[in-house]
């Protein structure tokens, strides 16, 4: 007998091993002078009460350094290890380098982690000084974990008292900022092609990119709205407009701002906060995309740490303190690849993982191809295999007793 209501589930549902832990070699940031003299001055303060110890170990192997020069970027690390908190040492390689005219350093973390031991998301990528800071393990075996390029073409001022002298750039302030960058104060979000722009590397994206949104407070992960990669996307990086969400209710109001400038800058964009928003001289200007001759920040800001703090570092000294390193924030659903080919992955975090979910592949119209029961505490990636479909826009939808969750996707 042969039933008339014919179900045709062809999910072809697996799930594969995606935790595994992983690294990768992320890309560098480089950084500008800007061509004028500051003339201002902003100095190490605490708060009152505050740490001053050491809450972290810093360690530089200098490469071709000059000897006066070598004092300037202590002073900057002692201030990075009174700010952040870490029980592994962090290793940095600083070279002294020729770079093109018109940059004062290039800086980044060595390799990025994902799905190491208490990482807070799942295949989201983490620089390692931060990955190494959470686990409280060594991941790469003693090796460097941030890599400083100091440029040997500029006039610097080896000045470690934040005495402005005019003409020169203050190695300190260069060094403090480009630390910040090997920290994880980096996005992988960028132009692709004419007219898209897409996030990740490998697949995933740095956790920094997780926070990034315009005032709508649309997370540019969203991939509901925003396409990996899409023109929306580019729009949205370029808006000039684009806010870093931070939990500190101190920020609530006044969100750090991201440089986000039109046309998108190579180095400059997204890694940075706004320079007009955070002028020369204020006190959050030390993560500006341009530091001026004469221009003396020794301290971070509180919308430098509360970022550094919303990607997971524990932070001395930051106000309102919301997060510590090893509390998660709570991750939402992924989808990826996004565009896809052939075959969909659906991520369920574990805070909305259930024994009776359902998970349904939608056309655009809202129509049910294919639907499924499964335990997502037991299988928590689940791969669909949508290659016999046309190209089109189609929806992933998740189900079970925390919510329904759809998210878009495009089949190429
Ligand atoms: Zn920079």
């Amino acid at each position: 007998m042969i039933r008339k209501t014919v179900f045709v589930i062809i999910l072809s549902i697996c799930s594969i091993n995606l935790f595994a832990q992983d690294s990768a070699i992320p890309d560098s940031i480089i950084c500008y002078a800007a061509d004028y003299n500051a003339g201002t001055q902003l100095l190490l303060t605490l708060n009152s009460g505050a740490k001053i110890e050491a809450t972290a170990q810093i360690d530089v192997t200098y490469i071709d350094f000059p000897e006066e020069a070598k004092p300037a970027f202590e002073a900057a690390v002692s201030i990075w290890e009174s700010y952040i908190n870490t029980s592994k040492t962090i290793r940095i390689k600083a070279t002294w380098a020729s770079l093109a005219g018109g940059s004062l350093a290039s800086s980044g973390a060595t390799r990025i982690f994902r799905n190491f031991k208490n990482a807070p998301l799942t295949d989201v990528w983490y620089v390692v000084p931060l990955a190494e800071a959470i686990s409280g393990e060594e991941l790469n075996s003693g090796d460097y974990d941030i890599n400083v390029n100091v440029n040997k073409n500029i006039n610097w001022s080896y000045n470690t008292q934040g005495t402005p002298i005019n003409n020169k750039y203050d190695l300190s302030t260069i060094v403090l900022h480009e630390i910040a960058h090997g920290l994880g104060y980096s996005s992988t979000m960028k132009p692709s092609g004419n007219s898209q722009a897409q996030w990740g590397q490998s697949g995933y994206g740095m956790i920094y990119d997780f926070f990034l949104q315009k005032p709508d407070k649309v997370l540019f992960t969203n991939s509901t709205v925003y396409g990996n990669p899409s023109a929306t996307l580019l729009s949205a990086i370029t808006s000039g407009s684009v806010y870093f969400k931070v939990n500190n209710p101190g920020l609530a109001k006044d969100l750090p701002k991201i440089y986000s400038p039109n046309p998108y800058e190579d180095g400059g964009s997204l890694s940075h906060v706004d320079e007009s928003y955070y002028p020369a001289g204020s006190e959050n200007s030390l993560m500006t995309p341009n530091i001026a001759a004469a221009e003396i920040i020794h301290t971070p800001g509180q919308v430098i740490l509360s970022i550094l703090n919303q990607i997971g570092w524990g932070v001395n000294n930051l106000q309102n303190n919301v997060i510590t390193a090893t509390e998660p924030v709570l991750p939402e659903i992924m989808i990826y690849p996004n565009p896809v080919s052939n075959q969909v992955t659906l991520l369920v975090p574990s805070h909305l993982r259930s024994s009776n979910s359902k998970i349904s592949l939608l056309d655009n119209w809202g129509q049910v191809l294919e639907q499924a029961a499964f335990d997502s505490t037991l299988e928590p990636n689940k791969t669909i295999d949508i290659s016999h479909y046309v190209s089109d826009i189609y929806f992933i939808r998740l189900e079970n007793e925390f919510g329904i969750f759809v998210r878009r996707i495009i089949k190429n």
